[in-house]
């Protein structure tokens, strides 16, 4: 019997599972250019392919000590359905995050209303499935969009996540749509609160990193896939020091890795700091599982073993092995 270790499985708050598709080849082009070769892979998705394609994707997340997963769906409702049948086969934790869509991006993605997505999202919690609100981005919501989902998402306490900040331009044309930033025009529209959860916020400002921290908000990182696409450098530092709940997510799943997530995540504060231990180890573990199930708004899912004989843990003393497995371990010590 091999000597293991068990552990609180990761929790990966933001994926898009059909992205990992991607991996390799949209190398060269900017983030701009990768979303025009992501919006073709949307394009000729069927329900059957997202039904096959995801559950392999959700089966290299439980092998990557992943056990629950907020899949960021905008595909379309059949999908979804699909997307949550493919977790359920995996046997992952899975909360469906549905994208709410009302201009841009293609015709799959697109609800004709609030109203139409309210219509989506219920008919998924009366089949029993565990939702979230995801209002796309403030690029792809218009602001009355914002105004009754956040409503609909207080009242109901449900999960709210939304991309902000993760690139420069998205910024300037919210400045020019609204003469607001886009954390500025969450908080207007009642978007942001204790549910919330902005992907990337990359680029907010200290007014946007205090609005997030007065409405006790998360911030989601995807720090592999934020490097991959050219992001910039996710403020973690400023977030620590506001007390933001940090949680991580794979994202665009070019890596399915939650240790690298973590050690890149404190990496990038600590080439940004110029120390070491900015996050310190602890809070970590407790970004790559604790927060993102409560991001989520999971209360339970399961635990992951490590397998102590692994190669790169042998020989490692005993209080050693957690700082060993974040800072020297990749996924394939979990059992
Ligand atoms: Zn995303």
């Amino acid at each position: 019997m091999a000597e293991t270790l068990s552990l609180p499985g990761f929790v990966n708050a933001h994926s898009h599972a059909f992205q990992r598709a991607l991996r390799g080849r949209t190398e060269g082009d900017d983030f701009w250019g990768w979303r025009d070769a992501m919006l073709e892979l949307a394009e000729s998705l069927t329900v059957d392919g997202v039904r096959v394609r995801y559950e392999q994707v959700y089966r290299e997340m439980l092998a990557a000590g992943y056990t629950a997963v907020g899949e960021f769906h905008y595909l379309g409702a059949a999908e979804a359905h699909a997307a949550v049948e493919a977790a359920s086969e995996a046997g992952i934790e899975l909360v469906l995050l549905l994208a709410a869509y009302g201009r841009g991006g293609i015709d799959r993605f697109r609800q004709a209303s609030p109203a139409e997505y309210l219509d989506q999202l219920e008919e998924l919690r009366t089949a029993g499935v565990r939702v979230g609100l995801a209002p796309h981005s403030v690029r792809a919501c218009p602001r009355d969009w914002l105004e009754e989902l956040g409503r609909y998402a207080a009242a109901e306490s449900l999960p709210l996540h939304v991309h902000a900040c993760e690139q420069p331009r998205e910024i300037d044309e919210c400045l020019a749509e609204h003469d607001l930033r886009p954390v500025e025009l969450l908080a207007e529209t009642g978007c942001l609160g204790p549910h919330t959860t902005v992907v990337h916020a990359t680029h907010a400002d200290e007014r946007e990193l205090d609005l997030l921290a007065e409405a006790n908000a998360r911030v989601c990182i995807c720090p592999t896939t934020e490097a991959n696409l050219g992001d910039g450098f996710a403020p973690v530092q400023e977030l620590c020091e506001r007390g933001i709940g940090i949680c991580v997510g794979s994202d665009s799943n070019v890596r399915i890795d939650p240790l690298e997530e973590l050690r890149e995540l404190e990496g990038m504060a600590r080439r940004q700091a110029l120390k070491r231990n900015v996050v310190g180890l602890s809070t970590l573990l407790c970004f790559g599982s604790d927060e993102g199930a409560a991001a989520l708004g999971l209360e339970r899912w399961a635990d992951v073993e490590i397998d102590l004989e692994h190669p790169s843990l042998a020989g490692v003393a005993e209080e050693d092995v957690h700082p060993a497995l974040v800072f020297g371990c990749s996924a394939d010590v979990f059992g």
